[in-house]
């Protein structure tokens, strides 16, 4: 018998494709008795908040991941298939629908016994997966900042956006450290007296996401930018936007203020705004980030958010196959091992059971190719620095670079511009990752 606790995005991603494998798997879902702040039914797999796995573009991240899951029969996108409800390039489905499918069909399965337990304490005598999510519930949560020792259990997630480094205008931002402390790592952005106090009036008179039961108290290391903001007008240049240190080599001299943006991916293809994690809403963070001198056509690959989070230190925590690595019988999966996503969730449910359907036939599992969207995503979990570790989605800048000379990007830009040089890319990162993952399942 294989537990599964939590019958979440990953939760039942993972059942399904065990019992699909012959074996006997056991559900432990609290709800409907039990519940969270932000789920409302009783039904596995619910979406609680947006009804969207995101871009169906087959040339994204998220494009790229669904086409491997489809090819490991994901049950969640069999599911969110045919439910599916128009939304342009994006894979939206009616909730409802769809985790009403999702629950039928694992509860008629012969081989899934459905129980409704708040587990506190798993009984690891049995394989178990871990699934319970960013709200899993505090005696469970507190069982398992047992397990992981101080720190190593983060109940809080303060995002910053990030944008693509292509569409930021390297002819305004420049490199550099402060005091050139280390190497020229940060792209600076300067904003003179005028811009700046535009940019804060912008900042003050944003929509923010309405405060919400989910929310936990801000910690004050970490407070959104509009908050700051909120505490006086030279906050932020005393802040994250300080500007000493930093000679704009356009004037020689300091700028008013600086934003200061921090390379994300391995790749370089990403960069965060330090210190910028935010609750605006996601129209209003374009807009008002765009006030920011050379972001002012910046392509934003993810928004900031801040939500209640729990998440592991995945990093010292587990291996590429989401094995604890301490800790026999125990893997974890979902939003709870540092993913983030409903689609990104559902994969790691599908890796979870991967693995446990090859341990307990005594085989070693076998960690995703790094090529493929889901091998990234778990190779970033197992190798992420583990200081300042934070949730992720997919995202091409997790794959290793593709070959140099591959493409000719610079006769890309000129005849297409970036849209042309970003869809050759994500064409090449298809076709590896596909290939890889073909070799990888035979
Ligand atoms: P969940 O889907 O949350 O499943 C975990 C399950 O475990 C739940 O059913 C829960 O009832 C159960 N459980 C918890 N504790 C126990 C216990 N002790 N015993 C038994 N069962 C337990 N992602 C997006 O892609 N788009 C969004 O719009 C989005 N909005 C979000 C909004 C909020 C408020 C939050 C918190 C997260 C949001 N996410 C969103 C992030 C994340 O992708 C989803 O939370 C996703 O559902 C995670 O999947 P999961 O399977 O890891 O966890």
């Amino acid at each position: 018998m294989i537990h599964i606790i939590g019958a979440g995005l990953a939760g039942s991603e993972a059942a399904w494709q065990l019992a699909s494998r012959g074996h006997e798997v056991l559900i432990s879902e609290m709800r409907p008795r039990w519940t969270t702040p932000a789920h409302s039914t009783d039904r596995a797999a619910e979406m609680v908040c947006s009804n969207s796995f995101k871009s169906d573009d087959p040339y994204s991240a998220t494009g790229i991941l669904k086409a491997e899951l489809r090819r490991m029969d994901s049950l969640i996108l069999r599911c969110a298939k045919a439910t599916r409800v128009p939304a342009g390039n994006s894979l939206a489905v009616d909730r409802e629908a769809f985790s009403g499918m999702v629950t039928a069909e694992l509860k008629a399965h012969p081989r899934i016994r459905w129980e409704e337990a708040q587990v506190a304490c798993p009984d690891l005598t049995m394989p178990t997966i871990l699934a319970t999510g960013p709200l899993t519930s505090e005696p469970l949560a507190a069982w398992l900042a047992d397990l992981t020792g101080n720190g190593s259990l983060h109940f809080y997630d303060a995002i910053a956006p990030i944008v693509e480094r292509d569409s930021i205008d390297m002819g305004i931002a420049w490199m550099a450290a402060r005091y050139d402390k280390g190497g020229p790592d940060f792209i600076n952005c300067p904003m003179d007296k005028v811009q700046y106090e535009r940019f804060l009036d912008a900042l003050l008179a944003a929509e923010r996401v309405p405060l919400h039961e989910v929310d936990t108290p801000y910690f004050e290391a970490c407070l959104p930018i509009e908050v700051m903001a909120d505490r006086g007008r030279e906050t932020l240049r005393h802040g994250p936007m300080k500007p000493v240190g930093l000679d704009d080599p356009r004037t020689g001299r300091w700028p008013h203020a600086v934003i200061q943006l921090r390379q994300d991916t391995l790749a370089g293809e990403h960069f965060n705004l330090v210190g910028f994690q935010t609750r605006l809403k996601w129209g209003a963070q374009k807009e008002v980030f765009r006030l920011i001198p050379g972001l002012e056509v910046a392509e934003f690959v993810r928004f900031g958010s801040i939500h209640r989070n729990t998440y592991i230190q995945a990093p010292r925590m587990l291996d590429a196959t989401l094995a604890v690595k301490s800790i026999a019988n125990l893997w974890i999966a979902g939003q709870l091992s540092g993913v983030e996503g409903y689609l990104e969730s559902a994969a790691g449910g599908l890796a979870a059971a991967f693995a446990v359907d090859r341990a307990v036939q005594g085989l070693v599992a076998l960690p995703f190719p790094p090529e493929t969207v889901l091998g990234s995503l778990l190779h970033y979990l197992a190798h992420a620095s583990s200081k300042d570790f934070g949730p992720t989605n997919a995202m091409l800048g997790l794959l290793p670079p593709l070959p140099e000379g591959l493409l000719d990007l610079r006769g890309l830009k000129r005849t297409g511009g970036t849209r042309a040089v970003k869809s050759a890319k994500g064409r090449a990162h298809r076709e590896r990752a596909l290939l890889a993952l073909d070799r990888h399942l035979q």
